[in-house]
């Protein structure tokens, strides 16, 4: 089956504080809320969402949201988002505030934008009505081709300005391929280069740049033992900064980027750091997104008891991904290429659980067992009862759980019937869905 890795296109939304970025943000993915759908366990961050026009698919960013917007100094605050912008978006939309009209640090972050060779969209908020247009003229020093007057709150003009982004989207070509696609993932300086370096000189791998259409999306196709795979957005990773590093702020985008395109994702830790909380977090972009998971624990070569560290980092990482607790996970160091080639026969082994499916009459076998040792809700007098279950999809595999009261039914008793499936049909390294229906709703039809 040949399947598309279609990277999406990332639009950035910066400007001054109170100018309506997030009101804005909010509109352009009302419908869309699906990168970061709730999940138990995991941090939420809703900085980013897909959104979708006309057909065309693509991910917004709020930057207000990633910086907190209390900074006295209005420019700087303005100018890190603009880096980030230029720097990580594929359009960027400079917000202006329409009440306000144009300040001097606006005039400052617009030059700086024109100057970047991006793709920007001088947008004028807070224009509701016909007699507020005029407001537009306050802005005409931006020596913009092109102003687009919105309201953000009521949603006057918004289509035009809708139409004119998705014309300067960029269009990526669709890699076509049937190989296993892997994307390596985790925070900056957990050794993600390292490792990629090293598996793309490994002597046995045959490796060949797929050219995206950005600098950023090339993806490597790499051979092991013959078999191929297909690393996502490598050159994106490998690419530093002026001083050698990968810039903290744009680790998150880049995952909920490279993680959406990849069917199994390989996460770094650094060992000598532990897990924080931007680990939980890109952790949670893979659980919410429904891809494989493979943790590999980097810098295992700065441990001086190894046998006792890892016994400690058991139990911390089980303990801190607890939400994740079908992820395989082992220890490497990228530095000395050590295990680093061990996720292959692991990366298999989670794309054949992903594709698993269940008979409806296996399952229903184990039914019998979850019904067995699970206390069955009920209030009000109405006892919640399970008929059957069956599956319904795969990548990630899903099952709907046909009852009586769906509304009964608490976490807890999901949790459980997952446990008792895990048991029996293990899905390794792949989250798995579990969806409650009435089955009389479903007779009623
Ligand atoms: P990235 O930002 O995740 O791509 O991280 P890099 O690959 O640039 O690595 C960051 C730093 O960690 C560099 O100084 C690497 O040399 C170092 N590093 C990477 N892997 C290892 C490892 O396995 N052991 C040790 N000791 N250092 C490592």
């Amino acid at each position: 089956m040949v399947k598309y890795t279609m990277p999406k296109p990332i639009v950035v939304i910066i400007g001054r504080p109170n100018v309506g970025k997030s009101t804005l943000f909010n509109r352009m993915t009302r419908s869309h809320a699906a990168i970061v759908e709730d999940t138990p366990g995991v941090t939420r961050d809703r900085h980013y969402l897909d959104a979708e026009w006309e057909g065309k698919s693509f991910i917004v960013v709020d930057t207000g949201g990633f910086y907190p917007e209390a900074s006295d100094d209005i420019f700087l605050q303005v100018k890190e988002q603009a880096l980030f912008a230029i720097g990580e978006g594929d359009v960027i939309i400079h917000l202006l505030d329409g009440k306000d009209g144009l300040t001097p640090s606006d005039m400052e972050i617009s030059r700086l934008l024109r100057t970047s060779g991006k793709k920007v969209l001088w947008v004028i908020n807070k224009i509701d009505a016909p007699t507020r247009e005029e407001r537009l003229y306050d802005f005409y020093p931006l020596g913009a081709d092109e102003l687009w007057p919105v309201s953000a709150a009521t949603g006057y003009l918004y289509e035009y300005f809708m139409d004119a982004l998705i014309l300067v989207l960029p269009v990526y070509e669709e890699v076509k391929t049937d190989y296993p696609k892997v994307a390596v993932v985790g925070r900056p300086n957990v050794g993600k280069s390292t490792l990629i370096n090293a598996l793309l000189s490994k002597k046995r791998m045959i490796v060949s740049p797929v050219p995206g259409t950005t600098r950023d999306s090339i993806d490597s196709v790499c051979a092991y033992y013959g078999k191929k795979y297909l690393f996502i957005d490598t050159a994106g990773i490998r690419r530093k900064d002026a001083y050698g590093y990968s810039i903290e702020r744009f680790a998150m985008v880049r995952a909920v980027r490279s993680v959406e395109r990849c069917d199994v994702a390989i996460m770094v830790l650094d060992v000598s750091e532990g897990i924080v909380e931007q680990d939980q977090k890109i952790a949670g972009i893979i659980e919410s997104l429904g891809k494989g998971a493979v943790f590999v624990l980097n810098k295992w070569d700065l441990m001086e008891k190894p046998e006792e560290a890892y016994k400690q980092w058991e139990k911390d990482f089980r303990r801190k991904m607890w939400a994740m607790p079908y992820a395989p996970f082992f220890t490497i160091s990228a530095l000395q290429k050590k295990r680093i080639t061990k996720f292959f026969p692991v990366i298999d082994e989670v794309i054949k659980e992903r594709k698993k499916r269940i008979p409806t009459a296996d399952l229903n076998k184990v039914l019998r067992e979850v019904l067995s040792s699970m206390n069955l809700p009920s209030h009000r007098g109405k006892s919640g009862k399970i008929y059957y279950i069956t599956q319904v999809r795969t990548e990630p595999p899903a099952f709907v759980v046909f009852t009586n009261y769906p509304a009964l039914f608490r976490d807890s008793h999901v949790r459980h019937i997952e446990k008792v499936l895990r048991n029996t049909f293990s899905f390794t390294g792949t989250p798995i869905r579990i969806y409650l229906r009435d089955r009389d709703k479903e007779k009623k039809k």
